[in-house]
């Protein structure tokens, strides 16, 4: 076992001056994608700082026409949420896809998009709500915030508050997930607004992404049909022991109209 620091911070600057306190630092949510990572050694921090006792990080409210869930939050919570279900509830039904109950009670929004796993499900819908990430030193508009895998615009030691999705007249998500994990082997996010339709995509490439020709099929007759075969390209998508590209781009168009059902 290697030694580290542990700081439990009440407030983001105290968390901000802890993670900057020398050496390796990380912050921690649940610790469902780094406590692993720790164990397996591909990150080795000499301090850990725990996000739980920071004030003001959970949360979910409802504010003109954004729904807020600060990043804290864990997936339990969202798919649970009476505010979730009354405002987006295909939010509600993407959280009650994540994983499995002990993933769900201790995963969080923030984790999932600081870590931007490629087959997570919240960046596919962050995308296609139009969301807004703040963080402790600003905001990101979503199609700026997801930079590929595992990349994110989140600077050393920024941390992630609260996202604020743009509540849609409609949205809904499908997902393939695989079978031991329920990660997505693809999944859909499908959102309908009165100025347009957008449409999220994981875990069929290296990182979340737009569909535009989806969006512009789907704002001039949104229902299934407009987007029977539409192609998705398998030259961008993932390869790998779970899927080849040409499944995937398959399984995008399959996904895409059961979102689009569903919503
Ligand atoms: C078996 C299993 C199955 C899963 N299945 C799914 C699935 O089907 N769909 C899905 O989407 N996800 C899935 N997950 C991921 C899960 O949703 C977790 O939310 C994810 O692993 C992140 O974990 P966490 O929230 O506990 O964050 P942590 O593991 O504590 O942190 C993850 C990373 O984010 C950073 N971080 C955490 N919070 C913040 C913040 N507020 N600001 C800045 N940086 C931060 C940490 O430093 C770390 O680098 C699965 C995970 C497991 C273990």
């Amino acid at each position: 076992m290697r030694d580290f620091e542990y700081a439990r911070p009440a407030s983001l600057a105290d968390a901000a001056s802890a993670f900057s306190g020398g050496g390796e630092a990380a912050f921690i949510a649940g610790g469902h994608t780094l406590l692993p990572a720790i164990k397996s050694r591909l990150r080795m921090p000499d301090t850990l700082v725990d996000l739980a006792g920071v004030a003001g990080l959970t949360g979910i409210s409802s504010d003109g026409d954004r729904l807020w869930i600060g990043a804290m939050t864990t997936h339990a919570t969202v798919a649970v949420d009476a505010t979730v279900a009354a405002k987006i509830p295909g939010l509600t039904g993407m959280a009650k896809l994540i994983g499995d109950p002990q993933v769900r009670n201790r995963g969080t929004l923030g984790g999932v998009i600081a870590n931007n796993d490629p087959a997570a499900d919240y960046p596919a819908a962050l995308l296609a709500l139009d969301a807004i990430v703040d963080t402790d030193r600003g905001s990101y508009a979503a199609d700026d915030y997801f930079q590929g895998m595992f990349a994110t615009a989140l600077a050393d030691g920024e941390i992630v508050t609260r996202v604020g999705f743009r509540v849609p007249l409609a949205s809904a998500y499908a997902k393939f997930r695989h079978p031991a994990s329920r990660y997505a082997v693809v999944g859909v996010y499908v959102a309908r607004f009165a100025d347009g339709v957008r449409v999220g995509v994981t875990g069929a490439g290296p990182g979340a992404f737009r569909w535009p020709e989806a969006e512009a099929a789907l704002a001039t007759d949104f229902s299934a049909a407009a987007v029977a075969g539409l192609p998705l390209d398998p030259a961008d998508l993932n390869t790998d022991i779970h899927a080849g590209a040409e499944y995937r781009a398959h399984l995008a168009g399959v996904m895409l109209a059961d979102a689009v059902k569903a919503a």
